[in-house]
């Protein structure tokens, strides 16, 4: 059994002459604990599977499964329990006047917990940030500090999942490491399994063990990360990106 199965996912926005197909027929399946990238140039369709996969892209097609259960159009909360998400930018996706105690509270309400107070400090420890970081606010936290709330929040519903866009490309390269060590530990301490977009191949080699390589929608290519090390990707699109990375 996958803990995560996508079979023949399209997705498209808009409709008649507007319509965009952002996804064809695209499908792939993660084992429980494993990282399994998604890779691909600019525009290829790599977040509008996952926001797919969570809910946030209302037109699809196909089948797409957590832990042999069927994912419908209506998500319940079991679902968010089950799998999060992590944005490219912390910048955006936290609220400027909202504190991190806030932040990760509110999320732990929402999810029904009670020992709440508790669980922020864990929470935070978790991230590698410590309690005094508790009643800052998004302006007194650097992009990576943003990055750990945003992960501790992901992590509040203790999903099995996480869908992680493209975590570090908003951050200094100074940070990325940081934030790769971050969530390589969590995935180990916590038996997560991970999807993970990238447009940088060695982010994915460093992270994954399986990949899924995209273009214009399509995955055109599903390899273990050891091809990817050996350069000796089957089509054509995949050496390219290959070529072009090393
Ligand atoms: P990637 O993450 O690989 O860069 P995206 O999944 O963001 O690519 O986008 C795939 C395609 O879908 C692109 O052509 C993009 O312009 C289009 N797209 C994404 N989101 C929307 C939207 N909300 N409305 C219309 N088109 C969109
Ligand atoms: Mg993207």
């Amino acid at each position: 059994m996958s803990m995560l199965l996508v079979e023949d996912l399209s997705v498209w926005f808009g409709g008649g002459r507007d319509r965009v197909d952002a996804v064809r027929r695209a499908s792939f399946s993660v084992e429980r604990g494993a990282s399994f990238g998604l890779v691909g140039e600019s525009g290829s369709g790599k977040s509008t599977i996952l926001r797919a996969i969570m809910g946030l892209a209302p037109n699809w097609s196909g089948a797409m499964s957590v832990e042999d259960h069927s994912i419908q159009k209506k998500r319940d909360k079991a679902f968010y329990k089950t799998v999060q998400m992590v944005f490219q930018d912390p910048y955006a996706s936290l609220h400027p006047r909202h504190s991190v105690d806030q932040v990760l509270g509110e999320t732990l309400h929402l999810h029904g917990f009670k020992d709440i107070d508790a669980r922020v400090v864990k929470l935070l420890d978790d991230v590698g940030l410590g309690g005094k970081f508790r009643f800052r606010y998004p302006h007194q936290l650097s992009g990576g500090q943003r990055q750990r709330v945003a992960i501790a929040r992901a992590l509040a519903p203790e999903p099995s999942i996480l869908l992680l866009d493209e975590p570090t490309s908003a951050l200094d390269v100074s940070v990325q490491a940081e934030i790769l060590n971050l969530l390589t530990d969590l995935r180990a301490a916590q038996n997560l399994t991970y999807v993970m977009v990238s447009h940088d191949l060695s982010v994915v080699g460093h992270m994954c063990e399986h990949l899924a390589v995209m273009k214009a929608g399509e995955v055109v290519e599903i390899m273990g990360v050891e091809t990817l090390r050996n350069a000796q990707a089957q089509h054509s699109y995949s050496r390219e990106l290959l070529a072009a990375s090393i």
